[in-house]
């Protein structure tokens, strides 16, 4: 017998839902949660110019109709700081923090298979429960580079992803940024307007789109309050869970549009003429033929230097990767930050950072003194959290080592066979990562939670996903990026764990859309949980 029924791991968006959803279930819930604080990644990523990339109105919860009616957006993409005072208000509202461990991590949990119970180590003691749910977050595990020197830099070092509570004073100051991905894209321009000098450190140029964020009017939120119930809707049934504009929306329309194999040159020209970068990639064939892959970033180059002055710095911006094959990025004047006085591109392609200094950075191109290094380089994504956590399932084998030697394999990204009774939000092989997080999260919050009903109601102890169900989906979700870009061998992301030396490559989401996988997943629990062995 132990305390408590479900073990939360984390109290970020998940964790919080989870908690509120299995507690009202009638069951006995803990979250951990190694923070202070509520709010996960959204709380420790709070860097200037944090913000997420789809509306407000549609990156939140959907299961409340009163925390959606009461909740006051004030801009169409939330920034951060509203994101995490929304999520606060999430857990007073529901009253969570009485079931939340806070300043808890886990440190190793292992199966006993005789008492059918997972047993926890934390920080904060022991605990015990048949289920846990692992909502430890699929960016929540920083990758810090492995840079020589790093320690020994004598001005401020600091982590986009544990960004300080306090406030960060650049004005003035020669400033380094390290990466352009998401987070360096976001954090540039905002730092350029306050540094003295900012040198930014690219390995890999971006493609990013621009975009703007308004305010809203005054009645703008009522009347989308007023539409909930439709904007939920067509949320729903949309691929990517988030029908109104957003990151994943404008690829969707893009592969709607014309190929630019068979676009004339003045056609081309026209659709830079009108829309920019935006126009240079709006092509139907860019997500399947690295030919036109290929000619969309020549056009992308053309639009890029007709907006940076610097012909120099505008090739050295023009990415080399697929377009596509990362995350996509939208941005509040990227391009024209580097016409700025104050910002000078290092395109370590031309040579790459040798080591970190007392007095700055130093590459095979020179030397650059600094007063603050910003490193935003990225997250080993997806697996890292439960890898770290040295998790042990049936025969005491390590999850970490398990994914390590196979890959990160899941079935449906809900479960990993050989780990009883653990349940991973979003895990490798869901289509978390390339939807709005939310909308993916909240229909897998909601199939563990019928699945613990139903296996208490039917009397099972454990649940366990069948090795051969796990290779089927995984070769399932493959298949389906197979024909694109997103497995060119060019093609180094954290979508496909490239971005982590050593770790096994394979592409970590799933395409087919929320609908399409609500079905399945809906379908394998109405055949009683095909694929799944219930004792
Ligand atoms: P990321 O996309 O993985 O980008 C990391 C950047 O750091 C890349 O440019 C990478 O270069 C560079 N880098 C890493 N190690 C380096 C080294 N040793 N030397 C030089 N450069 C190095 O990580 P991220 O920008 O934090 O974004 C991760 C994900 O978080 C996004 O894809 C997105 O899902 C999410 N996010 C979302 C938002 C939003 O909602 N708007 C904002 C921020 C983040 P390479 O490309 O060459 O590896």
């Amino acid at each position: 017998m132990s305390d408590f029924d479900v073990i939360v791991i984390g109290a970020g968006f998940s964790g919080l839902y989870a908690l509120h959803k299995l507690r009202d279930q009638g069951l006995r819930v803990r979250a951990l949660e190694r923070a202070d604080a509520v709010g996960g990644t959204w709380r420790e990523n709070r860097y200037p110019g944090a913000r997420c990339d789809i509306e407000s109105i549609e990156y939140s919860y959907s299961f409340s109709e009163e925390i959606q009616q009461e909740w006051v957006w004030t801009e169409s993409m939330p920034a951060q700081p509203e994101i995490e005072a929304y999520l606060n208000f999430v857990a007073d509202r529901l009253d969570l923090r009485r079931d939340i461990a806070f300043g808890t991590e886990v440190l190793a949990m292992a199966f006993d298979e005789t008492d059918a119970l997972w047993r926890l180590e934390t920080s904060g003691g022991a605990y015990a429960a048949p289920f846990v749910v692992a909502a430890s977050g699929i960016l929540s595990v920083p990758l810090e580079p492995d840079i020589p020197g790093m320690a020994s830099f004598a001005g401020e070092s600091l982590f986009t992803s544990r960004w300080p509570d306090t406030d960060v004073d650049l004005v003035g100051k020669r400033v380094g940024v390290i990466g352009t991905g998401s987070t360096g894209v976001q954090l540039i321009p905002v730092v350029a307007r306050e540094a003295g000098h900012l040198s930014v450190f690219q390995r890999s140029a971006a493609f990013t789109l621009p975009w703007t964020v308004h305010e809203l009017a005054p009645g703008e939120l009522d009347g989308l309050k007023a539409d909930y119930a439709d904007i939920r809707a067509a949320q729903r049934a949309h691929p990517v869970g988030a029908a109104r504009l957003s990151a994943f929306s404008v690829l969707l329309d893009m592969l709607a549009s014309p190929p630019i194999k068979t676009a004339t040159r003045e056609e081309q020209l026209r659709a830079i003429d009108e829309r920019g970068v935006m126009g240079a990639l709006n092509w139907g064939d860019v997500f399947f033929d690295i030919e036109a892959n290929r000619m969309a970033t020549a056009l992308y180059g053309e639009a890029i230097a007709r907006i940076v002055e610097d012909p120099d710095t505008a090739a050295a911006l023009v990415p080399t990767h697929p377009f596509a094959c990362k995350r996509p990025i939208i941005d509040q004047g990227y391009y024209e930050t580097f016409n700025r006085d104050n910002v000078t591109l290092i395109d370590l392609r031309n040579g790459p950072i040798v080591s970190v200094t007392p007095r700055g950075i130093s590459t095979a191109q020179g030397d650059v003194d600094l007063d603050v290094i910003i490193y935003a380089t990225g997250f080993d994504a997806m697996t890292g959290a439960l890898s770290r956590m040295k998790v042990r399932g049936l025969q005491g084998v390590l999850l970490g080592d398990y994914w390590a030697e196979e890959g990160p394999l899941s079935y449906l990204g809900l479960a990993v066979a050989g780990f009883p009774n653990l349940f991973t939000v979003q895990g490798p092989g869901s289509p978390s990562a390339a939807t709005n997080f939310v909308a993916a999260m909240e229909q897998h919050i909601e199939w563990i939670a019928d699945c613990i009903g139903y296996l208490r109601a039917h009397g099972y102890r454990t649940i366990d996903a069948q090795p051969g169900a796990q290779r089927d989906w995984v070769e399932h979700a493959t298949s389906l990026v197979a024909p694109t870009v997103l497995t060119h061998p060019s093609c180094n992301s954290w979508y496909n764990g490239a971005n982590v030396p050593g770790k096994k490559r394979m592409y970590m989401g799933y395409t087919a859309g929320i609908p399409e996988y609500r079905r399945r997943c809906d379908e394998i629990a109405a055949n009683g949980y095909q694929g799944f062995t219930l004792a």
